[in-house]
């Protein structure tokens, strides 16, 4: 397996791999790795020649008072799990050689990342829209693999791609779970093992929805009042949740039932948390 920093360096890789008449997969991440990450590479690894991961914590996606200094960054423990999962390539750039001094491009999706986190995140999927193009740009691959964790993120993803014609297939991947229910994520380490516990209610919150639908309810403000209610403790504040198509999560006035989502997004404790599930 390559680790590969510089872009010149990607792109020729990458040129001389078309060349050889390879498909190229890519899977961005922000890297520390977990399971959820893992489940992308295989997938990845299913659908082409050539699987590579990017791993860059995106400073454009961050907000002013976000995570971005304490984002954890752990390349070489990372570069070991991508190895057990048979990837060719990891391209760990830096900020600078992603964002030139004086960049003044942005991509901007101006629909969908209206809604949900594009509310409390204001330019989060501006700086998520872009690094994605960048690295698309760089890597050029035939096939993107994203997590229906970030739901609407790859939503956005999909559109994006769509507008602007762009040559990549976007493969959704599913939700990886601790046992408990918990949505595996990078920021799951930021809490406590007693707040961690305290998280699964969201899952549970979540699966009450998807039960009250199953009982033939159908008004969403039920279903939302219902879900705000179970995953709400003392450290819980809820930051949305709604019904949205699961498709393009833009929100929805009906329910349509087997393709709608609640996607629900909370800060426990200290930690920012989002997750969704079909209804
Ligand atoms: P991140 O490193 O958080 O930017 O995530 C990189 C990719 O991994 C995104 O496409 C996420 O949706 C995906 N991902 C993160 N957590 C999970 C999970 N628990 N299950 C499936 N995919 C995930």
């Amino acid at each position: 397996m390559k680790i590969i920093s510089s872009p010149k360096e990607m792109k020729e890789f990458s040129a001389s791999m078309k060349a050889e008449g390879k498909k190229i997969a890519l899977v961005p991440t922000m890297g520390a790795l977990h399971n959820g990450h893992l489940s992308l590479i295989d997938i990845a690894r299913q659908n082409a020649d050539i699987v590579v991961v990017s791993i860059f914590v995106n400073p454009t996606q961050f907000g002013p008072n976000e995570d971005y200094d304490k984002y954890p960054r752990q390349l070489q423990a990372d570069a070991e799990k991508c190895e057990e999962h048979n990837a060719d390539v990891i391209f760990a750039p830096t900020p600078d050689e992603i964002y030139l001094k004086d960049a003044s491009t942005f991509v901007n999706e101006e629909q969908i990342s209206q809604h949900l986190c594009g509310k409390s995140r204001p330019k989060h999927f501006r700086g998520v829209t872009t690094v994605v193009t960048i690295l698309f740009n760089i890597v050029k691959p035939d096939v993107a693999v994203f997590g229906e964790k970030d739901a609407q993120q790859v939503s956005i993803i999909e559109r994006m791609v769509r507008d602007l014609f762009m040559d990549v297939q976007i493969i959704r991947a599913p939700i990886i779970r601790e046992e408990s229910g918990l949505a595996l994520s990078s920021r799951n380490k930021y809490m406590t093992k007693m707040e961690q516990d305290g998280a699964t209610r969201i899952r549970k919150a979540l699966l009450a929805g998807k039960e009250l639908v199953d009982t033939g309810v159908t008004n969403l403000d039920r279903i939302k009042a219902l879900v705000i209610h179970k995953v709400t403790d003392a450290k819980t504040r809820v930051i949305y949740v709604e019904v949205v198509d699961a498709k393009t999560s833009l929100p929805i006035s009906e329910l349509n039932i087997g393709k709608s989502r609640i996607s629900i997004a909370v800060w426990y404790g200290e930690t920012r948390l989002i997750d969704n599930i079909i209804i």
